[in-house]
């Protein structure tokens, strides 16, 4: 059986020896063999060089490749590079921060059970020591997300076993913008979990910032979901009622002749109906948005560089996928 090991790399080189070290002790207890695939994701720093010289660890049940994206293309599109580079009988997605923890592998292997089963979820037994409005921006995240998706994603991470199945419909999907972690809980194959303590991280730093974060959250909900527009419809709804009920009040005020008192009523209606166009324009303005990266069909990455133990010494491969 030959385990593919997708590793998405990006400015990782203060760490990746490390890491190595880590798993190949992992990998060398392990009785199937594995190729692994370090994506590079447009790194800054020396993270390529490091790969390059780690695919020359290669040997006959651990071979090392490296993928050169052409520049950082995010993480989404480096796991799609990674699985699409992938030949196992089951791919494994896995940081290369050690937060992750190799020394789940063997027990994920167990559990995918030689392919019974079709996604082995590492999940977060507890959150990483972050701060606190983080802890409950995910938090908040994850539930508007569940409802709007109908996915649970909650503890879910990056950290998969993915059998061969799952890759080839996972590679298959048509979408340009990708979210990992909720198109294999869409793609829906009998999945089972295996808890973990993430550690904290030991070089480096993460690369992602409050501000990422949100547009992660922008993007994924509005791409799981149609319900933010749906809203809007419910939200012209009760604007609607409130409006025939203000009417009555208008009019009865009229009869009784002193009709010129309602003046901060319509300041205030002013304000919130135009309010709320707004938004109902800023909302149908993101799903646009959206439609428009998907309906342009650019290549979610692109290869510049690749390496892999058989052409070392003669490296360039451009293309793109
Ligand atoms: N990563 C990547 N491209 C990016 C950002 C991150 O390939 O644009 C990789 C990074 O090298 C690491 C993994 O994705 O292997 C997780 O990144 P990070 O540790 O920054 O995220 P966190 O652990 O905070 O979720
Ligand atoms: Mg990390």
């Amino acid at each position: 059986m030959l385990i593919s090991l997708i590793i998405p790399v990006y400015n990782e080189q203060s760490g990746l020896a490390d890491f190595w070290q880590v798993t190949d002790g992992i990998l060398s207890q392990c009785k199937q063999d594995f190729e692994v695939i370090l994506v590079d994701d447009g790194s800054t720093d020396n993270s390529w060089q490091s790969i390059t010289s780690l695919t020359h660890n290669s040997r006959d049940a651990i071979q090392i490749q490296g993928l050169r994206l052409s520049r950082n293309f995010g993480k989404e599109a480096a796991i799609l590079a990674g699985l699409r580079q992938a030949s196992g009988n089951a791919a494994i997605v896995m940081d290369a921060d050690l937060q992750h923890p190799p020394s789940m592998i063997p027990q994920m292997l167990s559990a995918w059970n030689g392919g019974k089963v079709g996604i082995v979820e590492a999940v977060k037994r507890k959150r990483q020591d972050e701060s606190l409005p983080r802890r409950l921006g995910a938090k908040l995240y994850y539930r508007v997300f569940n409802l709007a998706s109908r996915l649970d994603m909650d503890g879910s991470s990056d950290f998969k076993l993915l059998d061969r199945r799952v890759v080839d419909q996972y590679i298959a999907l048509p979408e340009v913008g990708r979210f990992f972690r909720g198109l294999t809980a869409w793609l829906g194959f009998h999945a089972v979990a295996v808890a973990f303590d993430p550690p904290q991280r030991h070089t480096g730093r993460s690369n992602w910032s409050i501000g990422n974060l949100m547009k992660l959250a922008r993007s994924t909900i509005i791409s799981f979901s149609s319900l933010p527009l749906r809203a809007v419809t419910w939200l012209g709804g009760i604007g609607i009622l409130f409006s025939a009920m203000l009417t009555l009040q208008t009019l009865w005020y009229k009869w009784q002749g002193f009709a010129e008192e309602g003046f901060p009523t319509v300041i205030l209606l002013i304000l919130a109906m135009g309010s709320m166009i707004l938004l109902g324009l800023g909302l149908i303005g993101e799903y646009i948005a959206e439609i428009y990266q998907e309906v342009k069909h650019r290549p979610t990455y692109v290869i510049s560089q690749s390496i892999s133990p058989s052409n070392r010494d003669n490296q360039t491969t451009p293309r793109s996928d």
